[in-house]
């Protein structure tokens, strides 16, 4: 990660910025500056000219970091703090914590692994394609592509299709195995789809740190049009910025309205290219498998614009499409293989295991003993079995694969993931230093009225240059997980207005680290992204959800007065805690708990799976099916 922010490696290579000779040019407590360790400090002692990049290795203690990067641990410590991890000085983390650790101080960093190591360790789907490309001998690569589009639409149906219909030429005779990917040919070229339709599977391999995918497929039915799944994955590719073309799909049935699907995605931003945009739009019909090779053909064509190149002659880095124990064959893996050549016999690392390449098998079931760029491949002989979106490496030998593979487990046990989200505060004080280069938004609310004003607010902002800021995604409704999956895969905060999560969307938050922040009051928004990015705003309070509870029964008391029957979802609901009431994900009343009883007895808490009754405090409007959802105000302390 440092490499993309910090100076590139300057002058004299590998042993120059080996960490211990840094510390010796500084001296052990960072040259003339004795102990101290403010930044201030730290920017006066760095020598003149662009900062020599320091070398780390990919596990290290506090202690190992402070003396590599010439600043006591305390310093280390303090900017773990701001990163809201607590260590001790013999704790072992990461590089990628560490690098940003040393951002944090204005010290570039890289990780010191070799050169096979390095592609499985730190480097992104972007950076991957960047060496591909930089790379003198490599030659171009079939795209790999992902269908995606709202359920029914015709996702599964057109990937059957393709698949039926463009068998590579000769290979006819192999029976069809489902191992998450296939490649079929047009005029002799390849391309490989992704057999698991829709954005999720897509946005989960992004948060992993895997960018399979080099072109996604939107399939709209020609007689429903543009869907809230539509929005959803156009949202989902935009932000991987992968390019689109779209596939209008059953034009056989007579209710079909192609032109009233183009203009829908016209009013999105999705412009076809006989709308004067530059979207590319198939029509098709996956049932009679009408228009299917032109589909194909555009692919090609998108393709071509995209230069996708990778070397066949290095060993091989790929993804984990999917991993499963099979009874008898054991731990089987299917690896898309992104640059290299995968080779039976290999030595792979792949996430936190390893093993040698037992057997390789295609998607046409038959053995095969090598995979070129972009080739999907089953293969067996992993000790363990791998998650979809692991990276697989292919290493020097057994001993290097092993090193890995336990640095990796320690990596995961102890909780370090390599790309913590982060909260407003802290992307405001990046975007300040000039380390990261803009805000990410996604933007929900109650009403289109609001999120137009919303939308205006933030663009005056942005033209105003007092920030910048992009919205990769917006729409009316409750937060989703779709929407929290899409921060965490895009480094971006939710912005609610109004709105609030649903349950689920609520536990991925907490579990990725997701910032998601309510507003009610524009100018508050404004306000509070203003003060982010001018590196004011410091987290005072922050909310806690304790529970969700439905309403199922509503009981009408004396002077229209009103309590309701509650069935408790999720956590536990508090005498104590305060209320919102949802209805369709939208707040109606945000307020006390007035009473709280199970069977007529007052309580201070009921929990998960069992019922009560509640009264709110100023509100008496209660419709069977509401949300409730109790939280508390917790002090923050400040960093
Ligand atoms: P998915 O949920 O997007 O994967 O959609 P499916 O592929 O399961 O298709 C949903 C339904 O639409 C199924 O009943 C399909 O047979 C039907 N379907 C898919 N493509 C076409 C098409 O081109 N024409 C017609 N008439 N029906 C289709």
């Amino acid at each position: 990660m440092a490499q993309r922010y910090g100076t590139p490696t300057s002058g004299g290579g590998g042993d120059e910025g080996d960490f211990r000779r840094r510390r010796k040019r500084r001296g052990p407590r960072g040259g003339p500056g004795g102990g101290s360790t403010s930044r201030s400090t730290m920017r006066r002692m760095a020598p003149v000219g662009p900062p020599k990049t320091v070398m780390l290795p990919s596990i290290l203690t506090v202690a190992e970091l402070a003396e590599a990067l010439g600043v006591t641990p305390i310093a280390v410590i303090k900017e773990l703090m701001a990163l809201r991890m607590m260590a001790t000085i013999n704790q072992q983390i990461d590089y990628s914590t560490a690098a940003r650790v040393a951002e944090a101080l204005s010290i570039p960093t890289e990780e010191r692994v070799n050169e096979t190591r390095r592609g499985a360790a730190t480097m992104t789907a972007e950076d991957r394609q960047r060496e591909a490309n930089e790379d003198p001998e490599a030659v171009a690569r079939p795209p790999v592509v992902t269908i995606m589009g709202h359920v029914d639409h015709g996702k599964t149906k057109l990937l059957d299709a393709i698949r039926s219909a463009n068998v590579a030429a000769g290979e006819a005779g192999g029976i069809t195995q489902h191992i998450g990917a296939y490649q079929v040919e047009l005029q002799g070229r390849k391309i490989t789809f992704l057999d698991t339709p829709g954005h999720e599977a897509f946005t989960q391999m992004r948060a992993r740190g895997a960018q399979a995918t080099d072109i996604a497929v939107l399939v709209v039915a020609a007689d429903d049009g543009v869907m809230p799944t539509t929005r959803e994955a156009i949202a989902h590719a935009r932000a991987a910025n992968v390019p689109l073309v779209v596939a209008i799909n059953k034009i056989d049935r007579p209710n079909a309205n192609v032109d009233r699907v183009k203009q829908q995605l016209a009013e999105i931003e999705v412009v076809a290219e006989d709308y004067g945009g530059d979207v590319p739009t198939v029509e098709v019909s996956a049932l009679e498998k009408l228009g299917i090779d032109d589909l194909l053909e555009v692919i090609l064509l998108v393709a071509d614009l995209q230069e996708l190149k990778a070397n066949p002659h290095r060993p091989a880095a790929g993804v984990i499409v999917e991993g499963r124990v099979d009874g008898q064959r054991g731990v089987v893996a299917t690896v898309l293989v992104q640059n290299g050549t995968l080779r039976l016999r290999d030595i792979v690392v792949c996430g936190a295991t390893w093993g040698r390449v037992r057997a390789m098998n295609d998607d046409r079931g038959r053995k095969v003993r090598q995979a070129p760029p972009s080739m999907p491949v089953e293969i067996l002989g992993l000790l363990a079995t791998p998650e979809a979106g692991d990276m697989l490496q292919v290493v020097a030998d057994e001993q290097e694969a092993r090193a890995v593979a336990e640095e990796r487990q320690v990596q995961r046990r102890i909780g370090v993931s390599p790309d913590r989200p982060l909260r407003l505060e802290e992307l405001g004080q990046q975007i300040q230093s000039g380390r990261a280069k803009e805000l990410r938004i996604i933007l929900k609310a109650d009403v289109q009225g609001s999120l137009g004003a919303l939308q205006n607010a933030l663009s005056r902002m942005a033209e105003e240059q007092t920030v910048q800021l992009r919205i990769i995604a917006q729409n009316t409704g409750a937060i989703s997980e779709s929407d929290v999956s899409l921060a965490s895969a895009s480094n971006a905060i939710v912005i609610g207005f109004n709105v609030r999560p649903d349950a689920a969307a609520l536990r991925a938050a907490n579990a990725a680290g997701i910032d998601i922040r309510f507003y009610d009051v524009i100018y508050n928004l404004v306000d509070d992204i203003q003060a982010a990015m001018k590196g004011l705003l410091e987290p005072e309070t922050r909310e806690v959800t304790d529970g969700y509870a439905e309403v199922r029964q509503v009981f009408r008391l004396p002077n229209r007065v009103q309590a309701a029957g509650l069935y408790v979802l999720d956590g536990r609901v508090l005498r104590n805690d305060r209320v919102r009431v949802l209805r369709s994900g939208t707040v109606l009343h945000d307020g006390t708990v007035g009473s709280l009883r199970r069977f007529k007895d007052d309580v201070r808490e009921v929990a998960a799976g069992y019922e009560c009754g509640v009264g709110l405090d100023g509100f008496n409007d209660f419709q069977e099916g509401d949300q409730l959802e109790f939280y508390h105000v917790e002090r923050v302390a400040a960093s």
